[in-house]
Order: C-alpha cells, then sequence, then structure tokens
C-alpha cells in the first residue's frame, strides 16, 4: 500500500530507493541489475521494493466514499 521504509526482516533503509527503483524499471531496465547498483544485496530487502505496489490512489476514492455514507448516516439519526 504505502511504501514500506525499513525492510521488515533486517531493518536497512529501503524507502529512499523505491523511486529510483521504479522509475529505472518502467524505464525498461532488468530489475535485477537495478536492485545491484542501488546496493541492495540481501534478498529480504530486494524483495520488499520488488513486491510492493502502491495503491493509495486506488484506494482514495473508497475511503472518500465511505467518509460520505458515514455522515449520511449520521445525518439521518438527527
Ligand atoms: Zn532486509
Amino acid at each position: 500500500m504505502i511504501v514500506p521504509v525499513r525492510c521488515f526482516t533486517c531493518g536497512s533503509l529501503v524507502a529512499d530507493k523505491y523511486a529510483s527503483f521504479q522509475q529505472r524499471v518502467k524505464a525498461g531496465e532488468d530489475p535485477k541489475k537495478v536492485l545491484d547498483s542501488l546496493g541492495l544485496k540481501r534478498y529480504c530487502c530486494r524483495r520488499m521494493l520488488i513486491t510492493s505496489t502502491d495503491v493509495i490512489d486506488q484506494l482514495t476514492p473508497y475511503n472518500e466514499a465511505l467518509w460520505r455514507r458515514h455522515s449520511e448516516f449520521a445525518n439521518e439519526r438527527v
């Protein structure tokens, strides 16, 4: 959902590399080579960037609709 700041397993900082990783992979570079060049050697840290997907923009409309429905529900009670 939101990009993790640190590796869940070893605690190494990975969030600072996420934007660069995404940009370079979208440009067509091999993800393995990008991770190597970013200095991510451990597979626990590599999986953090490979498996993270930023879906906050996709979930925001549902959250807004939920809050709208809550306010409608609160107004019905009065
Ligand atoms: Zn790690």
